[in-house]
This record gives C-alpha cells, sequence and structure tokens, in this order.
C-alpha cells in the first residue's frame, strides 16, 4: 500500500534489521524499543486494523509472536516478556498496518505501563457494559 512504512519494509524500499521472514509475515527490530531488543511481527500484506484482519494471519501473527518470545528469553535471559497489539490513534497506534509488539522484559528493567485500575461506579455499570458486549457476540 502507497505510503505506508510498513509495507515499504515489506518492499525493502527502506531499511529494517529483519530476524525472521517468511510468506507471510516478517519480523524485524522496533527502532523506538521501549525496552531494547523490541521487536515487531508484521504481515507482509497490508491489514488493518485487527479487526479487518483474516483470522488465518492473526494466528500466524500471534504464533510468530511466540516464537519471538522464545527467542528473547533464550538470547537474551529475558523474564518476561509484553506482547502487544494497538489499533486507532486513541489507542496509541501509530502505524496503521496490522503488527504485533515483542518486548523483553527484564526484573531490574525499571519500565513501568501507566496501567492505572480504575473503579466502576456500581456493578450494575459493568454489568451494562457486558450485556452490551454479548448482544454483539
Ligand atoms: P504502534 O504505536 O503500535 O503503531 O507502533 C509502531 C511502532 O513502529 C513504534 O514502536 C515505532 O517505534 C515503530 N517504527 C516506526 N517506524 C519504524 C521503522 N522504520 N523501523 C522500525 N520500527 C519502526
Ligand atoms: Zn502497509
Amino acid at each position: 500500500m502507497r505510503d505506508c512504512i510498513f509495507c515499504k519494509i515489506v518492499e525493502k524500499e527502506i531499511p529494517a534489521t529483519v530476524i525472521y521472514e517468511d510468506d507471510d509475515v516478517l519480523v524485524f527490530m522496533d527502532i523506538g524499543p521501549i525496552i531494547k531488543g523490541h521487536a515487531l511481527v508484521i504481515s507482509k500484506k497490508h491489514y488493518d486494523p485487527v479487526t479487518e484482519t483474516p483470522d488465518e494471519m492473526l494466528a500466524k501473527l500471534h504464533v510468530t509472536a511466540k516464537r519471538i518470545a522464545q527467542a528473547q528469553m533464550n538470547g537474551f535471559g529475558a523474564d518476561g516478556v509484553n506482547i502487544m497489539q494497538n489499533n486507532g490513534t486513541a489507542a496509541g497506534q501509530e502505524v496503521p498496518h496490522i503488527h504485533v509488539h515483542v518486548i523483553p522484559r527484564f526484573s531490574d528493567d525499571g519500565h513501568h505501563w501507566n496501567w492505572n485500575a480504575k473503579k466502576y461506579n456500581d456493578f450494575d455499570e459493568m454489568k451494562k457494559l457486558a450485556d452490551k458486549l454479548r448482544e454483539q457476540l
């Protein structure tokens, strides 16, 4: 797709430090790592967002992310791994081409997600939201 930076990486129009590739997916180092060693798993074909991505491709992306996670644990001695996938600018997505972040984590890496857990006003508020979701499935 024109003007998509990740499509340009797939087409080798711009460089990337590739870790793995096959017919469906490409894995390369994120140039702005949350933790050094942070990798991105992308589809070779342009899809976005997750809801428009075929199930088979999503499965492939996540199985590949699992392999990269194992490689980070074996290769870097990572103690844990965050696997993340953002959709939409409201969710912090910067590149609108499906990709899975695989971020190695170390007990002493000092990184903290701003995971600010909120509270529902009451049980009914949560239940109404659950009802809305159930209706859509
Ligand atoms: P997201 O916010 O989920 O869309 O993540 C996009 C990610 O792509 C960010 O972590 C960027 O650091 C990364 N990124 C953007 N351009 C490049 C590039 N040319 N090579 C490698 N990573 C990139
Ligand atoms: Zn693209």
